[in-house]
């Protein structure tokens, strides 16, 4: 059975026997990641760090771009600043990790924990709480509004079934948060922020999603509302991509963030908090890649295109790499980023490594393609290889890129709607689960029990109550048969 445990490298599990085996094998095999002594905690390796760099680097932009601050807030928070807002405790507590001493002692030989702390300190699960308490005191006029910080850091939430990148006891995320002196306002950020997600996973990530809004069982612990994307899988589940939260006034009134407004009266600010954190890598490898791999799009791949160069000897060797220059020189005029893989061995391993890398172009350049003046291009994704003049190449591979890139995303698109279905009947929304999966569309009513019982029954979860319209709203609760005002999203997720 177990013929793919980790001690057998090289081979990744297809898709279609083990989806989930599938991926493990493919983060192991782009060396992406590894599992930690510390259960449920990972390393991100330097290829998979690279990847959460480029998201860091481009999301920062859009964050900078709409008048976004960098900050960085400490990493252990008092427990009673948690329990100041009683929701948010709440949906917290059951994944706190807890420092309760502050040295080592020898005791018998062994070091044991020694000197316990008047106060536990809670390891942030999310930063809301300590930096409410600190910016209470940088706002006092209408005038220190709006206030819009962003952190980078790391944040512990403990994990009873870890899995790489998905569910791990430590992840690495930026929190936004955000305090205005009107509901307005704060509105409108939440759904800014939620659009720069859309955006960036759709342009970037080439990963179609659902823009909505979580029902009240779903949402954040002390939201008014959270707005989330959600994106489908190659196995037909849905995973959460990126959330923003309309806080309200209710963090305020907590941890007394008030202003004086033109009138000089006090009032309390409205406040918005968004993340998007490594979570998302899982969500990039489980939307392209296949059985030879990783697929990446090029718009967020590391590296772009690797060179190959083909010699068999001495003097070919000289030949292939004065060529090589040339292109490289070629190459430097355009945006995209290349390496020459300049390592002994044979071609054949090199191409295979880097597609289980997934570099989305290989150039091939032999003694032979330097007499024909060419190069073969091969695209990772379809296979297709191609021989392309040297004068072409740097406008060939412009194209090809671009062309990836708006495949990928339309491939992410046409899966999530094919596998998207409207659903009336009970009985046919529990088939449908059980034996195809995917996303339903389906009334529900307000009445918590209906949802809760849908997840025990079939394993779905809402997704959202989607913003796009389009859909015919009003209609018949799919479990009580009540009057439902809404269209709700349903599957299983991540
Ligand atoms: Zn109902």
């Amino acid at each position: 059975m177990n013929k793919n445990t980790n001690n057998e490298t090289n081979k990744i599990t297809s898709q279609k026997e083990n989806f989930s085996q599938w991926y493990l094998d493919v983060i192991r095999e782009a060396d992406l990641a590894e599992n930690s002594p510390v259960r449920g905690s990972m390393i991100i390796k330097p290829y998979g760090y690279a990847l959460w760099e480029k998201i860091q680097k481009i999301l920062d932009i859009e964050f900078k771009k709409r008048g976004t601050q960098n900050a960085y807030f400490p990493l252990l928070i008092p427990k009673s600043f948690l329990e100041k807002e009683s929701e948010h405790v709440e949906g917290f507590a059951k994944e706190c990790a807890i420092v309760t001493h502050h040295r080592l002692e020898k005791k018998d030989g062994k070091l044991v924990p020694a000197g316990e702390l008047e106060e536990p300190f809670v390891v942030r699960p999310t930063s809301e709480t300590i930096i409410y308490d600190v910016i209470s005191k940088w706002i006092n006029s209408y005038r220190d509004l709006p206030l819009i910080i962003n952190q980078w850091c790391n944040v512990m939430r403990w994990e009873m079934r870890p899995r790489l990148f998905l569910r791990t006891t430590e992840f690495l995320w930026q929190e936004g948060h955000t305090a205005h002196a009107t509901k307005k306002e704060a509105d409108e950020k939440t759904l800014e922020m939620l659009e720069v997600y859309k955006k960036f996973v759709e342009e970037y990530m080439a990963i179609s999603v659902v823009k909505g809004k979580k029902t009240e069982i779903e949402k954040f612990p002390g939201a008014e509302y959270t707005s989330t994307i959600e994106a489908m899988m190659q196995d037909r589940k849905a995973l959460q991509s990126g959330t923003s939260h309309m806080l309200g006034q209710n963090f305020a009134k907590s941890f007394k963030v008030s202003f004086l407004d033109e009138k000089q009266e006090k009032q309390y600010v409205w406040q918005t908090s968004w993340g998007l954190s490594t979570r998302i890598i899982g969500a990039l490898i489980m939307s392209h890649s296949d059985d030879k791999g990783l697929v990446l799009p090029p718009k967020i791949a590391p590296l772009q295109i690797v060179i190959i160069p083909i010699w068999g000897n001495k003097e070919e060797k000289k030949v292939v790499f004065d060529e090589i220059e040339k292109i490289k020189a070629e190459l430097e005029t355009s945006q995209v980023t290349y390496k020459v893989d300049e390592r002994e061995g044979r071609p054949g391993f090199k191409y295979f490594e880097w597609e289980r890398k997934g570099v989305p172009l290989r150039i091939e350049i032999g003694p032979k393609d330097v007499q024909k003046k060419s190069v073969v291009i091969v695209e990772r994704v379809s296979g297709k290889k191609e021989f392309v003049s040297n004068n072409e190449i740097s406008s060939c591979v412009q194209q090809s890129l671009e062309r990836i890139q708006k495949t990928l995303l339309e491939n992410s698109r046409k899966f999530r709607l094919e596998n998207t279905r409207e659903v009336f009947d009970y009985e046919e929304f529990k088939k449908i689960m059980s034996e195809k999966e995917g996303f339903i569309f389906a009334h529900l009513c307000l009445d918590k029990n209906c949802e809760e019982k849908i997840k025990e029954e079939t394993n779905a979860s809402t997704r959202c109550i989607p913003f796009e319209d389009g859909l015919d709203n009003a209609g018949k609760c799919i479990y009580c048969r009540k009057d439902a005002l809404n269209k709700v999203l349903f599957a299983k997720a991540y």
